[in-house]
């Protein structure tokens, strides 16, 4: 990173900031290495399927976490990958590549795989109005480093190579260092829990773990290297794209709860076994998952829908349909740490609530100021310092939503010349809430369909059509003609012409 500047630019609310760091299981104060500079790696998709509910929580923590440091003041690097290579149908050493056996399937290659669920993450990132990271390397751009860390793992003594494959020797690295620190496995129990798995006896030990595996005829996608033809294992991208982007030491590491173990403790592993330095990461943040009747929301168990089935209703799981906004507010309405259950009548709530907030939002503007002095009974100050208490205190959003309750309250009642408020304090009050709730909170308004926001709301509509044309493509009569008939409840036409489809309002 660049030379350290001053931090004269950092709110004063940057230094009440504790975050619960899932290494020491504690709320810790945020001390950046080198403020105001703060360097953040979050784990991305692997791209070789449509984006699902439960993703879109995790990948929408990290972007009130993103968004919050840059309101503090910090200026982030923000790295997000993309798994294109190495994510094993196993989610360990066996099994297919995902992205590989999608191809075969599909009968495609595994970069138009690969292009095609990139594009489709990007889309619903927007939708939901996620901030772009500020680099997303990918996996398959970095082989040449992976193999350079690999070597300088081999060199320190901490892993072998077998039949062309090279693995990471646990137990030589956990006489030097504590394997098992981020999750509190202890490795006796691990090797009790340890099935027999495919090519395990390449390994001196089933809880080695695969930096390079090498590939099979059937393999479609493998680099050379010294070892041999293949490709590399899952965990290893992310040691080494987060280390070139943000240094052996960087601050804050995060990804969904079911990463931490084996993905992130293989992480830790790595990154010291192949520089001898501990603690590679300052702060490692896990987001809880999101849930459907108290089950992980995930595509295998069957009760994950897209983005896209969300918005259309287009879902057994779906009474109707719900608006991106809707579905961010509920989200956030949740800690990021706890689970959170899935269910229509909770969306249902979420929108009457946005609804309140964004119609105390469209009334802020036009607030009477009628005194010339401050009202003493008016605190705005009070209200700001709750809003940075709530999220100073690891990012608790739902306390800081219904401390925007309060200002709404406080804003229905001024509009309705109930309370009489001063030029400054209306200021006060409208930096307030345009801050939490559009730049902290990243919510926008949906409903408006003229000025600033037509941008926004235009851009959503482009979205709308451009899925149902590949609904369409794909032969997806149902999903393409919900679309239509959603987008025709809110007085939105589709022209289709040959050159493609256009929306119109009506
Ligand atoms: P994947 O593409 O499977 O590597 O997952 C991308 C991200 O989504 C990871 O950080 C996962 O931990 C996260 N994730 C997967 N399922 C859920 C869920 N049900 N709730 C929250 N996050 C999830
Ligand atoms: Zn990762």
């Amino acid at each position: 990173m660049d030379a350290p500047h001053s931090s004269e630019a950092l709110s004063p609310f940057a230094g009440d900031l504790h975050i619960g760091n899932s290494l020491s299981r504690k709320k810790e104060r945020f001390e950046p290495l080198n403020a105001p500079y703060v360097g953040m790696y979050v784990c991305g998709p692997t791209v070789y399927s449509n984006v699902h509910l439960g993703n879109v929580r995790t990948f929408l923590t990290f972007d009130v976490v993103y968004r919050y440091l840059s309101f503090l003041g910090y200026q982030v690097r923000y790295v997000r990958n993309i798994t294109d290579v190495g994510h094993l149908t196993g989610d360990s050493d066996d099994g297919e590549d995902k992205i590989g056996k999608k191809a075969r399937l599909e009968n495609l290659e595994p970069m138009e795989i690969v292009q095609k669920y990139t594009n489709d993450f990007h889309d619903v990132m927007r939708v939901f109005n996620m901030k772009s990271p500020s680099i997303e390397p990918s996996a398959t751009g970095h082989i040449v480093e992976q193999i350079g860390m690999i070597k300088a793992i081999l060199d320190r003594g901490y892993a072998y190579e077998s039949n062309g494959s090279v693995y990471f020797n646990v137990r030589k690295y956990n006489e030097d260092h504590d394997y098992g620190a981020l999750s509190g496995r202890k490795i006796d129990d691990l090797l009790n829990n340890t099935r027999s798995l495919d090519g395990q006896d390449e390994k001196n030990d089933p809880l080695d773990f695969a930096l390079w595996k090498k590939a099979d005829a059937s393999h479609l996608m493998k680099w050379p290297s010294p070892w041999s033809d293949g490709f590399p294992g899952w965990h290893l991208e992310c040691s080494v794209m987060s280390t070139k982007y943000l240094g052996t030491q960087f601050d804050i590491h995060g990804g969904g709860m079911d990463l931490k173990f084996p993905h992130h403790e293989c992480e830790i592993a790595q990154n010291t076994g192949a520089t001898g330095e501990a603690h590679s990461v300052r702060y490692w943040m896990h987001g809880n998952m999101l849930t459907v009747n108290g089950r992980k929301m995930a595509k295998s168990e069957g009760n994950g829908f897209t983005p896209e089935e969300l918005i259309t209703g287009n879902h057994a799981l779906l009474e109707r349909g719900y608006s991106p906004m809707t579905v961010r507010f509920f989200m956030l309405q949740g800690h990021y740490a706890s689970t959170l259950d899935f269910s229509n009548e909770a969306l249902q709530a979420a929108e009457k609530g946005l609804d309140r907030l964004m119609s105390a939002m469209a009334a802020l503007e036009g607030l009477p100021t009628t005194l010339d002095a401050p009202n003493p009974d008016v605190n705005t100050a009070a209200l700001a310092k709750r809003c940075s208490e709530a999220m100073g205190d690891d990012f608790n959003t739902p306390i800081l939503i219904s401390v925007l309750f309060d200002a709404v309250k406080l804003v229905n009642s001024i509009a309705s010349d109930r309370i009489a408020i001063d030029a400054g304090q209306k200021a006060a009050l409208v930096q307030l809430l345009n801050g939490y709730v559009f730049d902290v909170l990243g919510l926008i308004r949906e409903d408006e369909t003229s000025g600033g926001s037509e941008g926004e709301s235009g851009a959503l509509l482009d979205l709308l059509v451009e899925l149902r044309g590949n609904a369409k493509t794909n032969r997806d009569w149902g999903t393409a003609d919900a679309i239509r008939d959603a987008l025709g409840a809110l007085g939105i036409s589709i022209k289709d012409s040959k050159d493609g489809s256009t929306w119109e309002r009506d």
